[in-house]
């Protein structure tokens, strides 16, 4: 069982939405929204055979150069990412090589998230089955414009997880174990943004950090209850969202879990996070 020896925080991509007060909350309505797209790269014990393991992939050295195509219109004029930021590039910054990723813990499946995975072709795939069937099934038309069939042309190598085994983390949350890691390392069932959205929580020496993905976008909805993010990205998480009843559960759960300091969440996109866990672009 591999267990976590160091974190890397960095961000494969980007959004910069319009009107960034309206989008964001700060800056000049000429300015854009300073989104990231935050990944993990963790280095797993020696003792076990060492390795890699990813949170999420964000986009690829292809998705770079081909964004039209592999992204659409929306995230080409919307988002992307310059080269050099691929986790595939993080990697062999750090040293390593592709194989040496073992692992990928995907949160959920949205082009944002999965653009990566085929620069990992042989680390093993793991994802909740909802969320695998909605993405390879394609069949609701908000389904085909979040999901990527080229993202998974290379037929990656899924490791579906085992949903029934569930046992519970942090009082009110579902956790699953991850076949080959430590249970140190947890997919947090976090439902709403899609068919089978997930957290990834890492017990470190300092306690629990939860990536919530993409539970929420905004990280102003993780500083208190009462605070709320622009309406615009209200609406984007609105229009994105699988569930909404679901959604807004798991945002109320991820709040009292950071109320009552259980862990150190953070969301996919949010700047702020990213750069209070000093992460690398
Ligand atoms: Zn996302």
């Amino acid at each position: 069982m591999s267990s976590v020896l160091l974190i890397h925080h960095i961000s494969c991509g980007f959004f910069r939405t319009p009107f960034a007060a309206l989008s964001y909350g700060q800056g000049g309505i000429l300015a854009r929204g300073p989104y990231v797209i935050h990944c993990l790269l963790i280095e797993l014990d020696a003792e076990a055979g060492g390795g890699l393991a990813l949170v999420d992939t964000g986009l690829s050295e292809r998705d770079i150069e081909n964004p039209l195509l592999r992204l659409g219109i929306g995230m080409t004029l919307g988002g992307g990412a310059t080269r050099g930021m691929s986790a595939l590039r993080h990697v062999q910054r750090l040293g390593f090589q592709a194989g040496d990723v073992k692992h990928i813990l995907m949160t959920h499946l949205d082009k944002d998230h999965a653009g990566g995975l085929e620069d990992f072709p042989g680390a093993q795939v793991h994802v909740h089955p909802a969320e695998l069937r909605a993405a390879m099934q394609r069949r609701r038309l908000i389904d085909r414009q979040r999901y990527s069939g080229l993202h998974f042309s290379h037929k990656p190598n899924w490791q579906v997880l085992d949903t029934q085994s569930a046992r519970k983390w942090q009082e009110e949350f579902r956790a699953f174990t991850v076949p080959g890691l430590s249970e140190k390392i947890l997919m947090v069932d976090l439902p709403g943004h899609s068919a089978g959205h997930c957290g990834v929580a890492i017990e470190t020496i300092r306690g629990w950090l939860l990536h919530c993905g993409d539970a929420v976008y905004h990280g102003s909805w993780l500083q208190s209850a009462k605070r709320r993010p622009p309406l615009l990205i209200q609406g984007v998480e609105m229009l994105l969202q699988s569930d909404a009843r679901a959604r807004a559960l798991t945002r109320a759960k991820l709040q009292r879990l950071t109320a009552r300091g259980g862990a150190k969440v953070f969301a996919s996109h949010d700047p702020v996070a990213f750069k209070e866990l000093g992460g690398m672009v």
